[in-house]
C-alpha cells in the first residue's frame, strides 16, 4: 500500500477528496523532496535529565478502561455527555481551570444541527505565552474499515483512535504539579473531529474538523482581546499504540518545522524510541486548522496502525509504556520551551 494515498488518521488524503488542501500535489513532491535536513540542529537539543518525570503507565491504562467503557463517544450522544463530565472532574479535581466551548455544527448529511463542545483545561492560566497539547476525543460513528459493511454500525470503541490521547493527557495532570514550565499550558479535547456518516472514500460529502476549526475560528477571531498566545501546539492521535512508529507529518513540517524539530530532538535525548525523524506521509488532521490560525503545531500520529476504525480498536492495542513515552516527551518539550 501507498502510504502517500492512504486514509489515515482522520481525514481522506487521496487526490481530490481532501477537505480544503490539495494534498495530490503535495503529495508528489513530498514523495520527491523529503524534507531536509533530518537532523537536529545543536540549539534543538535540550539539556534536560528525564530521568525524575513520574508517569504511572498502569493509570494511564485504566483512564483509558473508564473512557472505553463508557462505550462510543459519538458527538452529540450520551457517551460524549459522560466522557465530558469524566473529563470536566478529572481535571477539576487535579486544580486546573476547565472551560467548555459549545458550539453547534451542522453535518451535510444531518436533519439538524448536532451540539458540540471542545473541552479546554489550563495550567497557569496566568501566563500570556503558551503551548498546546491536543487531540480529538469523539469516536467516528461508523468503523468504515471493516470490511463488512454489516460490522460498519456495531459498537466502535477507538481506543487508539481518540481515547488514548485523553487517558495519556489525564495522568500527565497529575505530574503538572510537580514540573516547572516557563510558558502556560493547555490541554484542549476536539468534538466533531470524524462526526462522519457518509464518508468521502464512498461518495459522501461529511465534513471533518468542527471542534478544530471552531477552535481556531475562535482564536482568530479574538486576537485583539485575548491576553495570550499559542507559541506552539501538538496533536496527538493514534500515537499510542503498541508498537508504535512516530515519523514526521509532512503538512506538520511544512507549516512547522521547528516545532516538529524540536519535538523530536527532545524524544531522541530522552531516548523515546518510537519517535523517528524521518520524513513520514502526510495526514489531514487537526492540525491543519491549527497552523492556519497562526498556531504552529505537529501532528504526532502512526500511519499504520493496523486497527484504525476497526472494530478491533480496543484497549489491549494500546501500551501504558507508550502513553508514558509520549507524555514524557511532551513534557520535557513544555519545560525546556523558553
Ligand atoms: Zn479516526
Amino acid at each position: 500500500m501507498n502510504p502517500f494515498t492512504r486514509t489515515v488518521g482522520a481525514a481522506v488524503i487521496a487526490a481530490g477528496v481532501s477537505p480544503g488542501c490539495s494534498p495530490s500535489e503535495t503529495t508528489e513532491a513530498a514523495a520527491d523532496n523529503p524534507p531536509k535536513p533530518m537532523q537536529f540542529a545543536e540549539d534543538a537539543v535540550p539539556k534536560f535529565a528525564a530521568g525524575d518525570l513520574k508517569f504511572d503507565a498502569d493509570r494511564s491504562l485504566k483512564y483509558l478502561k473508564a473512557i472505553c467503557d463508557i462505550g462510543p463517544r459519538v458527538s452529540g450522544t450520551d457517551g460524549m455527555k459522560k466522557q465530558q463530565e469524566l473529563i470536566e472532574k478529572h481535571f477539576k479535581d487535579l486544580g486546573a481551570t476547565v472551560t467548555r466551548q459549545e458550539f453547534k455544527a451542522r453535518q451535510v448529511s444531518r436533519r439538524a444541527d448536532t451540539e458540540m463542545t471542545n473541552i479546554v483545561v489550563s495550567w497557569h492560566p496566568e501566563k500570556t505565552r503558551r503551548i498546546l497539547l491536543c487531540c480529538h476525543y469523539d469516536t467516528r460513528p461508523l468503523a468504515d474499515q471493516e470490511e463488512r459493511r454489516a460490522n460498519w454500525m456495531k459498537p466502535f470503541l477507538s481506543a487508539n483512535d481518540g481515547a488514548s490521547g485523553v487517558a495519556m493527557l489525564m495522568e500527565l495532570g497529575h505530574q503538572i504539579k510537580n514540573l516547572k514550565g516557563e510558558v502556560g499550558l493547555d490541554f484542549v479535547f476536539f468534538d466533531g473531529e470524524e462526526y462522519i456518516f457518509e464518508p468521502s472514500q464512498f461518495g459522501g460529502g461529511d465534513k471533518y474538523f468542527f471542534g478544530s476549526e471552531h477552535f481556531a475560528a475562535d482564536y482568530t477571531r479574538t486576537k485583539s482581546t485575548r491576553k495570550f498566545k499559542y507559541e506552539a501546539g501538538a496533536l496527538m492521535d493514534l500515537c499510542h499504540a503498541k508498537g508504535s512508529v512516530l515519523k514526521v507529518e509532512q503538512y506538520s513540517y511544512a507549516s512547522a518545522p521547528k516545532v516538529c524539530e524540536r519535538i523530536w530532538a527532545v524524544a531522541d535525548s530522552i531516548g523515546a524510541k518510537s519517535f523517528k525523524y524521518q520524513p513520514g506521509p502526510e495526514v489531514l488532521d487537526d492540525h491543519i486548522a491549527l497552523n492556519r490560525a497562526d498556531i504552529p503545531t505537529a501532528d504526532i500520529i502512526d500511519f499504520d496502525y493496523p486497527h484504525w476504525h476497526k472494530l478491533t480498536d480496543t484497549p489491549d492495542k494500546i501500551s501504558g509504556d507508550q502513553m508514558t513515552e509520549v507524555a514524557k516527551v511532551l513534557a520535557v518539550w513544555w519545560m525546556t520551551t523558553k
